[in-house]
């Protein structure tokens, strides 16, 4: 048995990389880890049958590489939000007959806020429209460089396809791994993360495991986020049985008490008792804790010292309603930073504030700034759960007022917002001299004759004003609560239409905590 307090000399071993493959939807994500996992995994093994484990490795005449089979970034950052670092290197798929486009840019910015290096793969080349040198020059822009133009990214041109270029491409993938130098012990208990995981009908709990160090065995007693157990059946990615399993190798195993989350870590412990006693405390306390864990981490994190010198960062992720606005509002809160505080700006873009912004913010312990657009109704409720800072603005003044004062710590009090109510707008009547009056539903709290009152369509702010009438049955009323109808007239406003949601708030006085 392996004592995990004693000292002993861990001997490390190269490792092979773990690759996430990430770009804008149709771009060829599915593809290339298709046409890679055909060509590349030992053939005929398990009867060619292949089944999807969420990870595969290949193997190469050069060496090894690991490819979580979950495209896109949404894995990738939710992961991170949890605090597993699984991915080495990240293959950027641009296709050559398209461009860079917004998840194009989403995903750079997700892998250069986990620091994590980019081999951008230039697919579709087989395509007579394809034109690679464009989409060098349109990634350049964002800031990933060709070697060939002196930057430090290499482009490989590709076809998922027909297969060109995939050696090219696994080769570069080598080069970048060589120098991140990956190594990992292997004779010590397992360490590693959950990539994937169901409940199977049969088998009951069922998880794909990368392992990160050491080796994972059958019989081993582990523990998974909150789940333990005994591993009682380990299958490789072609669905063959193994009892063994090292560094970077991903495997699906059987045995837990439960199913855990994607990104929570595994660990393999001395005995069954002391892996239950953990899983059951997790159980209890594990979401106060981590919760308190990042509440903290955020706070402290608002002026992460840098490592090298003093210099502070305040980290923003910005969605807006159109370019213009986050255009503007980045170069304006970038020109804040000075030579002890900098705004680090990760991600900017146009639309509402979604759950992969969320995860970006708690992995990168980021504020994230609504600019005229509000979260989706999954945001909001993983930023509450997470205690990530969205703060909403529609005056780009305000925005850089409250960053200015919170860079230079001078917090005074600022005028917040009581949000009061939401209603839905069901039916609008348009009537001569009175103009638009709004039939609707209060959906959450309540909406007051007096408050402040702004019309969101599809999450974006279109008017912000004040009513002008709130009736019920004809009768002028002062407030009406969730659950009933109401009519209502808007200040200066008359584009009101079916679905618009009305979110109505008051500005309240209170000590500023940014
Ligand atoms: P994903 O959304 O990024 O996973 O993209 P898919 O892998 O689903 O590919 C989107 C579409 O592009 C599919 O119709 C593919 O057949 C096609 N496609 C992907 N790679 C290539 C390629 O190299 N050449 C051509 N001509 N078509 C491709």
């Amino acid at each position: 048995e392996v004592e995990t307090g004693e000292h002993k000399e861990v001997e490390l071993k190269p490792r092979a990389p773990v690759v996430t493959v990430m770009g804008h939807v149709d771009h060829g994500k599915t593809s290339l880890l298709d046409s890679i996992r055909r060509a590349r995994v030992a053939a005929g093994e398990a009867g060619g049958i292949t089944q999807h484990i969420g990870a595969y490795h290949v193997d190469t005449p050069k060496g090894m590489i690991t490819f979580l089979d979950t495209p896109g970034h949404e894995a990738f950052t939710a992961m991170r939000a949890r605090g597993a670092k699984v991915t080495d290197i990240v293959i950027l798929v641009v296709a050559a007959d398209d461009g860079v486009m917004p998840q194009t840019k989403e995903a750079i910015h997700h892998a250069k806020a986990a620091g994590v290096p980019i081999v951008v793969a230039v697919n579709k080349i087989d395509k007579p429209e394809a034109n690679p040198e464009r989409i060098r020059q349109e990634v350049s822009s964002e800031g990933v460089v060709p070697e060939e133009w002196g930057g430090d990214a290499m482009f490989i041109d590709v076809s998922a396809k027909t297969g060109v270029g995939i050696d090219n491409l696994l080769d570069a993938v080598l080069l970048q791994a060589e120098v991140l130098e990956l190594k990992a012990p292997v004779d010590t208990p397992a360490k590693g993360v959950v990539v994937e995981s169901r409940l199977d009908k049969g088998r009951g709990p069922v998880a794909t495991i990368l392992v990160q160090s050491g080796t994972l065995r059958r019989g081993d007693v582990m523990l998974a986020g909150t789940a333990f157990g005994r591993v009682r059946a380990m299958l490789d990615e072609n669905g063959k049985p193994v009892d063994a399993a090292g560094p970077a190798i991903p495997v699906e195993i059987q045995g837990l008490s439960d199913v855990p989350g994607a990104g929570e870590d595994v660990l393999v412990l001395p005995d069954e008792r002391k892996a239950r006693e953990i899983a059951l405390f997790r159980q209890g306390k594990f979401r106060d804790v981590r919760l308190a864990k990042q509440q903290a981490a955020k706070l402290e994190s608002m002026f992460e010292q840098m490592g090298e010198g003093e210099v502070k960062t305040l980290a923003l992720i910005i969605k807006a309603d159109v370019q213009g606005s986050y255009e503007g509002l980045s170069h304006a809160l970038q020109k804040l930073s000075t030579d002890e505080v900098k705004v680090n700006i990760i991600h900017a873009a146009v639309g509402a504030v979604s759950e992969s912004d969320v995860n970006l913010a708690i992995a990168s312990k980021a504020v994230i700034i609504g600019f005229n657009v509000r979260a989706d109704a999954q945001a909001r409720k993983l930023a509450e759960t997470s205690g990530v800072d969205i703060r909403y603005y529609n005056i780009i003044y305000d925005a850089v007022d409250d960053v200015k004062a919170a860079l230079s710590g001078l917090l005074s009090p600022e005028k917040k917002e009581n949000v009061l109510g939401m209603a839905e707008v069901r039916q609008v009547f348009r009537i001569s001299k009175v103009g638009a009056v709004a039939g609707c539903m209060v959906t959450e709290g309540l909406v007051k004759r007096s408050a402040h009152v702004r019309v969101l369509r599809d999450n974006v702010v279109i008017h912000s004003g004040e009513l002008d009438s709130l009736k019920r049955f004809k009768e002028d009323v002062k407030e009406v609560k969730s659950g009933y109808d109401c009519g209502l007239s808007i200040k200066n406003f008359n584009d009101i239409e079916e679905g618009d949601m009305l979110e109505f708030f008051e500005v309240v006085e209170v000590a500023r905590t940014l």
